[in-house]
């Protein structure tokens, strides 16, 4: 593998941080009720990990993966489901727990699809928001990061041609 230049750009403690606000927020909205959390593969896998395990809410978790498009495409259309839920989201408090929303097109497809299966709420929780790239009208109900500049990040679940996700921290790729 090619190695590239990796700078931290959020160290781990700021992201532990940022991800004990997000659990505390949830708890308050949510306590006593039961949530379902869904994390989109591969990239939320530690951040949910994480999140769950400061949220102090009786919950499942259940995974979806969507197929990811290229550059060149834009419309919402292409994305798809991949790998669907394995559980019922009808009359549930669903909570899709996301890496980044970028254009948006992916969770909106989501989204969408979800609330065709009537849940009883359903909201998005987003580690990083590149609101700035957003291609399509669509919020996360909670965010941990918002970045203001267009870095291509990787570490703590994100990757670069699969590599990466292991690390700790999240780093930008540098020229
Ligand atoms: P969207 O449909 O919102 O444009 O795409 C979001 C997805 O693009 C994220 O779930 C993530 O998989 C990928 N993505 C966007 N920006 C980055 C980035 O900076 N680094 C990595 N590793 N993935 C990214």
């Amino acid at each position: 593998m090619e190695t590239k230049n990796l700078k931290i750009l959020y160290p781990k403690e700021t992201i532990q941080e940022r991800v004990t606000a997000l659990a505390g927020q949830i708890y308050h909205d949510y306590q006593p009720e039961e949530v379902l959390v869904v994390g989109v593969l591969k990239g939320s896998f530690v951040f949910l990990a994480d999140l769950v395990r400061e949220l102090k809410l009786p919950l499942i978790i259940d995974f979806v993966r969507l197929s990811s498009y290229g550059n060149s495409l834009t419309s919402s259309g292409t994305v798809k489901i991949l790998k669907d839920l394995e559980t019922s989201i009808t009359g549930k408090n669903v909570i899709i727990v996301e890496d980044i929303i970028d254009t948006g097109l992916s969770i909106k497809v989501l989204k969408d699809e979800f609330t065709k299966r009537q849940p009883r709420s359903l909201k998005i929780c987003a580690l990083i928001d590149k609101n700035f790239r957003r291609k399509v009208e669509i919020d996360a109900d909670y965010v941990g990061i918002t970045m203001d500049r267009d870095y291509f990040i990787v570490g703590y679940g994100l990757d670069w041609a699969e590599n990466y996700r292991q690390l700790p921290d999240i780093c930008s790729i540098e020229p």
